[in-house]
């Protein structure tokens, strides 16, 4: 097994997650497989940006994709190139401003981390989330120690609350708010910084580029990943390998999710 990897450490997201200070401890996810691998005697090439050559110079018979997500910006009638990623925060390539709104409808640990990165830098935040309660995708079990930082550091929450669009003004940006229940319903924030979360884009490029080279097409036979059988159909007998992707190569999920893609898929290879 070979593994090319575009950065000079592996863990993708998962070391993103760990520079929230209180969620280190993530990274035994990663140091655990990277033991692992050691163990067995795989390669990683690091700081290796693979595109489709690179791939079919190791002549392999099974490629797997795991080439993650980028952040993308939720949909905005304006202000596109006015916001902030979470992931700018979390990497720490933006400093948090003085006046800060974080708007999150992903609704998991990624804007929760960035918030908390925010709240802890003494800036003065508003977190908006367009659900009924703020993060819906996180367990009561994290609510608790995110909930404790925001309150200890005064963050303001508004729940059913949607960010619509973003405009400069002066040196500020005013953010427009909307409304599910009540169309027309605006509010405005004036503030420094808009941060967002909406989750990642497939970054799918290698794996739409080997498909039509592959022998299954890039295909999971869903019906025999539960009944049995060979799960990877042969839709190109020409094709020189097995293709698969997983984790959010294939669309914005978790770690659990990519863990399982990797465990259900390659136990059938
Ligand atoms: C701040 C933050 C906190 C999170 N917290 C949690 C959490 O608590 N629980 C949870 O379940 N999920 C969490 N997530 C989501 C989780 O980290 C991701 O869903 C998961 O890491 C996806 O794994 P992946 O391997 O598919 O992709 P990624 O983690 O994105 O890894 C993709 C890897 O592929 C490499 N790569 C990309 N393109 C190429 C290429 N062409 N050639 C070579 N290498 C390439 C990248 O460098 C990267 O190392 C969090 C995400 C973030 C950003």
């Amino acid at each position: 097994v070979t593994v090319l990897e575009a950065s000079s450490q592996a863990g993708g997201q998962v070391r993103l997650a760990t520079q929230n200070p209180r969620r280190k401890e993530l990274i035994g996810i990663i140091d655990w497989r990277l033991a692992e691998l050691d163990r067995l005697g795989v390669e990683i090439r690091y700081d290796t940006w693979a595109e489709k050559d690179d791939v079919l110079a190791l002549s392999p018979d099974v490629v797997v994709v795991a080439t993650g997500g980028l952040p993308q910006n939720p949909p905005l009638a304006a202000g596109d190139n006015l916001v902030t990623s979470s992931w700018d925060i979390m990497a720490g390539s933006v400093k948090p401003a003085e006046h800060v709104l974080l708007y999150d409808d992903n609704g998991g640990h990624q804007g929760m981390g960035a918030a908390e990165l925010i709240a802890n830098s003494g800036a003065k935040l508003e977190l908006v989330s367009p659900e009924r309660f703020f993060a819906p995708e996180m367990g009561g079990m994290n609510h608790v120690p995110y909930m404790r930082a925001f309150q200890e550091k005064g963050v303001t929450i508004t729940i059913n609350t949607r960010l619509l669009s973003v405009r400069r003004e002066g040196n500020q940006l005013v953010a427009e708010l909307g409304s599910d229940f009540a169309d027309g319903w605006r509010g405005e924030r004036r503030v420094d910084q808009v941060v967002v979360e909406h989750g990642t884009l497939p970054l799918d490029d290698l794996y739409l580029a080997l498909k039509p080279l592959s022998r299954n097409g890039g295909a999971i036979d869903y019906e025999r990943l539960v009944k049995g059988g060979d799960i990877f159909p042969a839709r190109n007998p020409q094709g020189g390998f097995v293709l698969f992707r997983i984790g959010d190569a294939v669309a914005s999920r978790n770690i659990h999710a990519a863990v399982y893609d990797g465990i259900r898929f390659g136990l059938r290879i």
